[in-house]
């Protein structure tokens, strides 16, 4: 469609002046305002006539993305942050513009071709064997849950029909993340949940031990084994070789929920953390969260894809054209491999960012955040006033500020926000409210972080 109240020339050139200016810009941190006052000063948006481009450019530039938190803000440490290099956003509007159909092979052949190769070169840092591949899906939550769809597929194609009425058991720790807890609800399948060691880490003797007290019938039941690497709430590696022994053991499904951490393998220093990855049946990342890339990017890996393939693939008339393979060859349609079907191409802002830099300095970046992690750690051993709750196993930090209750801390990180300094929201440890980092950026300075427990004093 062709709007009519802008020049189109002068439209392009304010878009792509604002989306360079963007990139470049220190961002202002900004924070939410309500509804009725985001309606007050953008008035009436959607109008018959269009109020044209030009001036919804202008609304976003002054009313609304000033409503937005940049989650790239060098002192955004809350949840998990992102830090997406100037190649992945810039590669984002030109996926943008080009109008790819990504779901099958068909349509999509030389951006598919290129995701591929960029979820070959995870699938080949966490040691999975070639024929391992899978799909950029949204998130980590739709990760998981085809992940485990696919579980729930082998789980009854094994037992030739006698468990296709019986509700599956994904066996997690309590440090998984929520997404796990949600595709068990979405499977209407029961999860068993391991208590975890003091730090919050999985291993393989604690794993065991909670099997052990499970009757015939429900160790029949077990869809999956999931570990995670890192937790969200502490950046906790689950002992993957241990967890990962056991599942290869009982030829249970192994799923490794690496959305935040498994970013990490990719430095030489840190890659040793993730031993017993390779046992996984399949593994999910986010380089949206520690790899570099825009939202929304999840990179899912299966060891065996045929597998997924027969979970997932989405049978109909219109679509058989896609499934017809006249050389017995299989297409590689990424629509197959996860709960979804049509899908933009949002693996190639990753791949195209890869490209770019080279993987070398992938991995210099982590450990600039490892390192950035450390000097942290210190600046709290240091202080009086602060505590380190636990040694990070990655760019996790938790800590507690000595003789604050949870008022203190909320009314705190609301004053940081509003200001415009930080944005770093309390959470909790064992029933306890305290304070958390998540590094991701390289661009955050220990400068930075000293100011924020500065501001704690
Ligand atoms: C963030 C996260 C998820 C969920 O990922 P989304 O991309 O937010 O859907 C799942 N697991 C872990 C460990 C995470 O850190």
């Amino acid at each position: 469609m062709h709007q009519q109240n802008d020049d189109i020339e002068q439209l392009t050139d304010a878009i792509v002046q604002y989306s360079v200016y963007r990139v470049r810009l220190d961002p202002p941190l900004d924070h939410a305002r309500t509804a009725a006052e985001l309606k007050a000063s953008a008035g009436d948006t959607i109008t018959p006539a269009g109020i044209g481009g030009l001036e919804a450019l202008r609304l976003f530039r002054d009313v609304l993305a000033p409503a937005t938190i940049s989650v790239d803000h060098t002192k955004f440490l809350s949840f998990v942050p992102a830090a997406p290099t100037e190649a992945a956003i810039l590669f984002d509007l030109v996926v943008g513009a080009s109008s790819i159909y990504a779901g099958s092979w068909m349509e999509g052949a030389g951006a598919v071709f290129a995701e591929n190769e960029a979820l070959r070169w995870l699938s080949d840092l966490a040691g999975l064997p070639a024929r391992a591949g899978g799909v950029f899906v949204s998130g980590g939550t739709n990760g998981n849950l085809s992940a485990l769809i696919a579980a729930r597929y082998r789980w009854r194609q094994m037992s030739a029909g006698r468990n296709d009425r019986v509700r599956g058991l994904v066996v997690a720790s309590a440090g998984a993340h929520s997404s796990i807890v949600s595709a068990t609800r979405a499977m209407d399948s029961d999860l068993l949940t391991i208590p975890a060691d003091a730090r919050g880490r999985l291993s393989g003797d604690a794993l065991c031990a909670g099997l052990a007290d499970l009757a015939d019938q429900d160790r029949d039941r077990i869809v999956a084994i999931v570990a995670t690497s890192g937790t969200t709430n502490a950046g906790v590696i689950d002992d993957l070789d241990g967890v990962g022994r056991v599942a290869n053991d009982m030829g249970v499904w192994y799923h490794v929920d690496g959305a935040y951490g498994a970013g990490a393998m990719c430095s030489p220093s840190q890659r040793g953390k993730f031993a017993g990855i390779e046992r996984c049946d399949s593994f999910i990342v986010d380089p949206h969260k520690w790899l570099f890339a825009p939202y929304d990017c999840c990179a899912l890996v299966y060891r065996d894809p045929g597998i997924a393939r027969a979970a997932h693939t989405q049978h109909a008339e219109y679509l058989d054209v896609l499934h017809t393979e006249p050389n017995d060859e299989v297409d590689w349609n990424p629509s197959d491999y996860a709960h979804h079907l049509t899908r933009r191409a949002r693996g190639l802002p990753f791949w195209f960012s890869l490209a770019t830099y080279g993987t070398d300095r992938y991995g210099e970046s982590i450990d600039i955040t490892m390192q950035l992690t450390a000097a942290v750690v210190n600046l709290i051993r240091q202080a009086s006033h602060v505590e380190l709750l636990m040694e990070p196993d990655l760019s996790v930090v938790l800590f507690r500020r000595l003789g604050w209750s949870p008022a203190d801390y909320y009314a705190w990180s609301e004053r940081e926000l509003l200001a415009g300094h930080a944005f770093v929201v309390p959470t909790s440890w064992r029933g306890e409210t305290v304070l958390r980092f998540c590094f991701v950026n390289p661009l955050t300075t220990a400068a930075e972080v000293a100011d924020i427990l500065e501001s704690l004093s």
